[in-house]
């Protein structure tokens, strides 16, 4: 694999491999077995496959969340020569590449601006539309992988590859868990071991819920959830919502449910200082 972390460098590369499809996965590095995971899918599939590495500071409405992501680039390097083939690329830019100049464009993702992530972390999407239509015009990939785990991130993703018009296929991958349950995260590191320990229970309540719709209303299947993870010293519930797949509008009642449609039970927990997310799909069958 090479190793760019300039845009002149990576396009050049690019031009003279001559490869195509290009399959790109966008990370922020700290990479566990869930980047790996999209990034053997992007091999499958193309016969290059750039990884970019670069934690995006537009997106992080909390700076101390921004100075607290864990990095850690040698061992990044290390699991992805695993992975990668002589021809594939992992992408280092610093800052100053992505952006020369400050960037101020500010998106419009409709409803995805409103709900859920969008609601609790003003400006998170519009970063991440910063940051991902940036690097698809710098790599011009066929196809870009994301997974399924930042669910609203892929909706958002989706929705601005609408707008622009890009011809770049989004591949959405599933959720990557540990052998207790837990969905991979990058920021599993930085929870404290007691918080690690019961922090299994997200996505067990989840899947609750996705059981429960069969016989139960959703208000009493989010009553269900607030006291699962509440009952857990050092944890709270930022929100759980059951949306629709494409605007993620919540639906409040189980009326309003339709039979073969697709819906997630999307959950956003503060676990002692730190921020989890995770997601079920849950549908009336
Ligand atoms: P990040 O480095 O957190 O920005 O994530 C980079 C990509 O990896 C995004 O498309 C994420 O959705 C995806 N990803 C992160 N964790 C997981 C996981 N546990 N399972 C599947 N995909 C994941």
């Amino acid at each position: 694999m090479k190793v760019i972390s300039t845009i002149n460098e990576l396009q050049s590369t690019l031009k003279s491999l001559s490869l195509s499809p290009v399959g790109f996965v966008p990370t922020m590095g700290a990479l566990h077995e869930g980047h790996l995971s999209l990034v053997r899918t992007a091999a499958e599939q193309s016969p290059v496959v750039v990884v970019s590495i670069f934690v995006n500071p537009t997106q992080f409405n909390d700076k101390n969340d921004l100075k607290n992501y864990p990095r850690d680039i040698a061992k990044d390097l290390g699991l992805l020569k695993n992975i990668l083939r002589e021809n594939d690329i992992v992408f280092t830019p610093s800052v100053e590449e992505i952006y020369p100049v400050e960037d101020k464009r500010v998106f419009s993702f409709g409803n995805l601006d409103l709900v859920m992530e969008a609601k609790h972390r003003p400006g998170h999407f519009n970063g991440v539309g910063q940051v991902v239509s940036r690097l698809f015009d710098i790599v011009k990939p066929d196809l870009a992988i994301f997974g399924l785990k930042d669910f609203q991130q892929l909706a958002v993703i989706k929705e601005l590859v609408r707008q622009t018009g890009d011809k770049v296929k989004i591949i959405p991958h599933p959720i990557i868990r540990e052998k207790d349950g837990l969905a991979m995260s990058s920021r599993n590191m930085l929870l404290e071991p007691e918080i690690r320990m019961n922090a299994p229970l997200i996505y067990k309540t989840i899947k609750q819920a996705s059981l429960m719709i069969r016989e139960n209303d959703i208000p009493e299947i989010q009553l269900m959830v607030k006291r699962n993870i509440e009952n857990l010293e050092n944890f709270e519930l930022i929100y759980f919502e059951i949306v629709d797949d494409t605007e993620l509008k919540p639906v409040e009642n189980r009326a309003e449910m339709i039979a073969g449609e697709k819906y997630y039970g999307c959950i956003a927990v503060k676990a002692g200082k730190i921020r989890l997310i995770d997601n079920i799909e849950i549908g009336l069958v």
